[in-house]
C-alpha cells in the first residue's frame, strides 16, 4: 500500500486499512505502551492480502504484545546496570554504547528497548551529550564508540556531524560505529550531508538492522551504496524472529541480499526477552539448526554469528552452533558427517 507520511497510530493504520475496525481498541492499549510508526516505505513493503505478512509481523502492532511473561524484562539486556553516566553504556573494556537520541524512524514489534524509545522520548541534553564525551575522553581505555539509541540517523546531518567531529577529536577513540535501521526505513534521509556528516578521520562503520529480503528494495540498496561508496563499510545486523525470518530459505535470502548489496552479515541476535514479544522468538535450538542449515549451503559471507545478550548485563556471547566435540576429538562437516580429528600440539 502507499503512505505519503509516517503512520503512527491504530486509526492511521485503520484509515490506510492495515488493520481492521474491530481491532482498535486492543490496539489503542498496545499503542498506549509501545510506540508505533510506519514509514511510508515500509507501508510500501506490507501486503494486506496475507494474514502472516513477515512485514506486518515487524511493525503493525498486534494484541499479542500485551501478553507479559514472567522471564521478559523491560531492560532484558541489563543496559542501566552498566550505564556510568546518562546516554553511556560501558559493558565491555574497549567500547561503549553512546544513546544521543530515543526516537526511532520505524518502531519495530520485538525491540529490545520498546520501553526506552518513543517520539516523545528525547534525548541527550548539551550539558548531557558534553558530559557523556567527557567520560569518554577521561577512560582511555575506550577504543570505539556505538553510536545507537533509538535510531542516530534521525538526527539532523549538521547534529550528527557535530556529536562526530567532537568524538573523532578524542586521541583514544579509533573507530566509530553506527547503529541503524534508516536505510531501509527512510531511504531517502540518506544523502549527500549525511553520509558526509559520518565520514571522519577515524574508521567509521554503518550496521544496518534488517531481517527481511524484501527490506533490501532498490531504493535502500542505493541508500546503503550511497554509504559504501563514500568509503563507510557496512556490516548487518538481524534479529531472528518467529514469522519473519526463522526459516533457511528466507535467512539464506536475506544474508546472500545484504552481501549482494556489499554488506557483511555480522550478527544474528537471538530475540530478547523484551515485554510482549513471546509470541515473535524462536528457541535457541531452533536458532542453532538454522544456523547449521545455512552454513551447510551457503557461502562463507552470508554466516553472521548468532548472539545471545546474555540477560542481567553479562554482556553478548556466540550461542553456536557447534561443530568440534566437547573434547575436540570429533569434528562435524557441512553435510553433517562426523570425522575423528587429532590435532598434533
Ligand atoms: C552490543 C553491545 C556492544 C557491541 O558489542 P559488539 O560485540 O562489539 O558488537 C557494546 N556495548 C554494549 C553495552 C552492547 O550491548
Ligand atoms: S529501530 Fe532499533 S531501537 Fe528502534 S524500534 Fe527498531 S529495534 Fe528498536
Amino acid at each position: 500500500m502507499t503512505a505519503s507520511r509516517t503512520l503512527r497510530t491504530p486509526s492511521e493504520l485503520a484509515d490506510a486499512q492495515l488493520i481492521k475496525r474491530d481491532r482498535l481498541a486492543g490496539l489503542e492499549q498496545v499503542a498506549a505502551r509501545y510506540a508505533v510508526a510506519i514509514t511510508p516505505a515500509l507501508a510500501e513493503l506490507l501486503d494486506t492480502s496475507n494474514p502472516h505478512d513477515p512485514m506486518a509481523r515487524q511493525f503493525v502492532p498486534n494484541e499479542q504484545e500485551l501478553e507479559l511473561h514472567p522471564d521478559e524484562s523491560p531492560d532484558p539486556i541489563g543496559d542501566d546496570a552498566h550505564s556510568p553516566i546518562e546516554g553511556v553504556v560501558h559493558r565491555y573494556p574497549d567500547r561503549v554504547l553512546l544513546k544521543i537520541v530515543n526516537a526511532c524512524a520505524v518502531y519495530c514489534r520485538f525491540c529490545f528497548r520498546r520501553e526506552m524509545v518513543g517520539p516523545g522520548r528525547g534525548g541527550l541534553s548539551c550539558a548531557e551529550l558534553a558530559a557523556a564525551l567527557d567520560y569518554i575522553r577521561a577512560t582511555p581505555q575506550i577504543w570505539e564508540v556505538i553510536l545507537t539509541g533509538g535510531d542516530p540517523l534521525v538526527l539532523s546531518p549538521r547534529r550528527l556531524k557535530e556529536v562526530i567531529t567532537r568524538l573523532a577529536e578524542i586521541d583514544h577513540v579509533k573507530v566509530i560505529r553506527v547503529h541503524t535501521r534508516v536505510p531501509v526505513a527512510v531511504p531517502e534521509r540518506v544523502t549527500a550531508a549525511l553520509v558526509q556528516a559520518l565520514r571522519s578521520a577515524k574508521a567509521s562503520f554503518v550496521v544496518l538492522h534488517a531481517n527481511h529480503p524484501r527490506e533490501l528494495t532498490k531504493q535502500a540498496r542505493a541508500a546503503c551504496a550511497r554509504f559504501i561508496d563514500a568509503g563507510i563499510p557496512m556490516l548487518s545486523q538481524s534479529v531472528l524472529l518467529r514469522g519473519v525470518n526463522d526459516d533457511v530459505e528466507t535467512l539464506g535470502a536475506l544474508m546472500r541480499a545484504l552481501v549482494e548489496c556489499r554488506i557483511k552479515p555480522y550478527y544474528l541476535h537471538h530475540a530478547d526477552l523484551a515485554p510482549g514479544t513471546a509470541h515473535l522468538r524462536t528457541t535457541i535450538a531452533e536458532g542453532q539448526a538454522l544456523l547449521r542449515a545455512l552454513h551447510g549451503r551457503t557461502s562463507g559471507l552470508c554466516q553472521p554469528a548468532y548472539m545471545l545478550d546474555i540477560p542481567g548485563g553479562y554482556g553478548k556471547s556466540p550461542i553456536g552452533p557447534n561443530y568440534l566435540s566437547a573434547d575436540g576429538s570429533m569434528v562435524e562437516d557441512f553435510n553433517g558427517r562426523r570425522h575423528a580429528y587429532r590435532g598434533v600440539a
